[in-house]
């Protein structure tokens, strides 16, 4: 079967109801968990050099990307509830 995002081919147990690929799937859900964050970009979910923006383009290495930091900071102090505070950068 193909994954209806990258559109590599896979057996039927390594696709979703949705009809992507197991690795696909994964970064959708990376992807929707940054959003939820209020984050516009995620970590590569292999662990890897990269990060992606939310509609899966890359944006660029982590080590290009230092203002993710103070993002991931920041979505931190707004998800325990701190927003209110002085604690938020930028
Ligand atoms: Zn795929």
């Amino acid at each position: 079967m193909k994954c209806h995002i990258c559109g590599d081919q896979y057996d039927q147990a390594d696709i979703t109801p949705s009809g992507s690929c197991r690795w696909c799937a994964r970064v959708e859900r990376f992807s929707a968990f940054a959003a939820s964050c209020g984050l516009t970009r995620f970590p590569d979910p292999s662990g890897e050099r990269y990060l992606y923006r939310l509609n899966g383009d890359i944006a660029g290495k982590k080590s290009e990307c230092l203002d993710f930091m103070d993002d991931l900071w920041n979505a931190l102090v707004r998800a325990k509830g701190a927003a209110g505070g002085d604690l938020v950068l930028g």
